[in-house]
């Protein structure tokens, strides 16, 4: 079992298979995008499957193969079927922008991905082109009914509350929960450069306006140990409306995640730029037990809390500075 200095049980590993994507979300990439990643520099799924394993027997029961975008790493699905055959895992998400769903969801359905998250900002196509700076609305939507359409045990919408965007983007998006069985959830920024969070709306203030367009929310069945939304249900709707407060209450408390980044870097917590490197480990000959006994080690220096901006490096023990996360593109969210 993973339990950390505080007591918390981390059994969800987040997974990113690439910086790279096909969207250009303003508030997670550049316009030019990222400098890719070489072949080499970015663990091969085989060096993932090892992780998850070693991590599997330490407790870890959840996975969620994220990015950048993991649909644009060819082959997903091949990863997707091997973490799915490693014992304890029992639960493989995958979060995506939807745009390569409808040609991918019933392949990695079949692979054993048990729920999508689709994210979607607004269901303006003018508007999702300005944040996205693609045209891509259309494709995304064929995306979440594909995945619909497709045997999943969840499918999920994330939708962010960024800078600049609008409360008819984000109430529009809420609307899927009207039409159709999804949860929608309204996820609050994080400034990962240390931006101000002054003109991003609060999930508060998304709720209110919320109950002012659809109605008074209800509290809905809650998802157990699975995450930090709150989920409610509006009149009428068939799906349940979340709420992430990731900055104005956030769950630290409750964390349960490490992340591994495509570079092979075990993250401790998204605020702090410290980890423990485990390529040259992978790559160096270490065995499992070493493995083991570096994660266990690295997993004391959790931090308690984010400060809910990038901090400082606190090197401790075996964790060192790893890269620096300065946009979600590189750690997956
Ligand atoms: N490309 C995939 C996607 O967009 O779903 C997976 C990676 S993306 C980084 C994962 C999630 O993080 C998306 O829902 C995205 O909207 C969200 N995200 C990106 N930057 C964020 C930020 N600064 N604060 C909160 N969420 C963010
Ligand atoms: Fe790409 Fe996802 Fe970042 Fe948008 S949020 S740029 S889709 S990685």
């Amino acid at each position: 079992m993973m339990n950390d200095a505080y007591g918390r049980k981390l059994h969800y590993l987040r997974v990113s298979v690439t910086d790279r994507c096909n969207l250009r979300c303003r508030y997670c990439m550049p316009e030019a995008g990222v400098t890719p990643f070489s072949h080499d520099d970015i663990l091969s799924y085989s060096e993932i499957v090892r992780v998850v394993r070693v991590m599997a027997t330490l407790g870890v029961d959840r996975v969620r193969l994220t990015g950048g975008e993991p649909l644009v790493r060819k082959g997903i699905e091949h990863l997707a079927a091997k973490i799915k055959e490693v014992s304890h895992i029992r639960f493989l998400g995958l979060t995506t922008n939807g745009v390569n769903l409808p040609e991918m969801a019933s392949v990695l359905a079949d692979a054993g991905v048990d729920g999508v998250n689709i994210s979607i900002d607004t269901l303006d196509r003018r508007r999702y082109q300005e944040i996205t700076r693609r045209d891509a609305l259309p494709q995304a939507l064929k995306g979440l009914n594909a995945a619909l359409e497709t045997p999943f045990s969840s499918v999920k919408v994330n939708c962010v509350l960024f800078p600049g965007s609008l409360p008819e983007d984000w109430l529009s998006v809420i609307s899927l929960a009207k039409k159709y069985p999804v949860d929608v959830r309204l996820i609050e920024w994080m400034p990962m450069s240390g931006e101000s969070i002054d003109n991003a709306a609060t999930a508060d203030e998304a709720f209110e306006k919320i109950e002012e367009t659809y109605g008074t929310l209800k509290p809905a069945r809650q998802s157990v140990g699975a995450g930090p939304a709150r989920y409610w249900l509006a009149p009428d709707f068939i799906g349940r409306i979340g709420i992430i407060h990731a900055m104005s209450h956030n769950f630290c408390s409750e964390c349960n995640r490490l992340r591994l980044s495509a570079t092979g870097n075990l993250k401790l917590c998204l605020f702090y730029d410290i980890g423990i490197a485990l390529k040259p480990m992978l790559r160096g000959g270490a065995s499992d037990d070493q493995l083991v006994e570096t994660i266990l080690e690295a997993i004391k220096h959790k931090p308690k809390q984010h400060a809910g901006r990038p901090m400082a490096m606190e090197e401790g023990g075996i964790c060192s500075a790893i890269e620096h996360v300065d946009g979600m593109h590189k750690i997956g969210g």
